[in-house]
């Protein structure tokens, strides 16, 4: 592949990318560019159609957009507290069905920077908490023993918010209702970094079918986010052998996280 070509897989990507975040965030149609129709035009302007989400992709995309999250002005986006208010006793998907409790996610609404996993395991359905069972306990010493941080300094939530049944991975009907929500809550923190655990928040968040174990360690971007992807705790429960792993990617964003405090 020459240079121009990767340029333009590059773009193509970019922009499916943004495309699949703003239909998560439930916009379904992209206005086509505002080109002024010439004084003799024999299309009438209403009979300019929009274009769906789904076709080809105008070359301009208009510059009145939904923004990245890193750039979006903070007045922009609601608080915590609105995306919980919105997400309510929550029925969008099946798994409302089988849970105790909805896990919104903790910590810090200021975060600089934000965990995020699968989706609620048994003890957190149970108490309504992200990440408080056996991972949980794992994750609480990377953070706290590890990055040398309060767990309340960071946020932690999951790209479901609702336990699957035996612990399964979510589905990709629960992640689509529940994607818009968990993109509020990011856009409310507008964190520095984001860590994604594990397969599921990396495929999602990044739209990507490679696995964990190729992206692992490799610093990637969530709308303008540096992300850095690794493994999940409930993982390493069952290969602690990996634990260096992580913790090498760990420190890659406490370097960057330092970086940034030393200005
Ligand atoms: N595993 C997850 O992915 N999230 C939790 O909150 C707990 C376990």
């Amino acid at each position: 592949m020459d240079e121009i070509q990767k340029e333009l897989l590059d773009i193509v990507t970019q922009v499916r990318t943004h495309l699949e975040y703003q239909k998560a965030l439930g916009v379904t149609v992209v206005e086509s560019p505002a080109v002024p129709a010439p004084a003799a035009s024999v299309v009438p302007q209403s009979v300019i159609k929009p274009i769906k989400a789904s076709e080809p992709v105008p070359q301009k995309p208009e510059k009145k957009e939904v923004v990245a999250i890193a750039q979006a002005p903070r007045h922009l986006s609601g608080t915590l507290a609105a995306v919980r208010e919105e997400l309510g006793e929550c029925t969008r998907c099946k798994l409302s069905k089988g849970r105790n409790a909805i896990v919104f996610g903790e910590g810090s609404p200021e975060a600089k920077l934000v965990f995020i996993g699968e989706g609620p395991g048994k003890e957190e359905d149970q108490q309504g908490r992200p990440f408080v069972g056996a991972a949980g306990q794992l994750l609480t010493d990377i953070i706290v023993k590890g990055m040398q941080l309060k767990r309340e300094d960071v946020y932690i939530c999951n790209i479901v918010k609702c336990r699957p049944p035996e612990n399964r991975n979510p589905e990709p009907d629960e992640i689509e209702a529940c994607e818009p929500f968990l993109i509020k809550q990011l856009q409310a923190i507008r964190p520095q970094f984001i860590v994604a655990l594990g397969n599921v928040a990396v495929k999602t968040l990044l739209k990507t079918k490679t696995g964990i174990t190729s992206l692992r360690g490799t610093w990637q971007t969530y709308q303008g986010i540096p992300l850095m992807p690794t493994f999940h705790p409930a993982y390493l429960l069952r290969t602690p052998g990996d634990k260096k792993l992580v913790w090498e990617d760990i420190k890659k964003v406490m370097a960057e996280m330092e970086k940034i405090k030393k200005g």
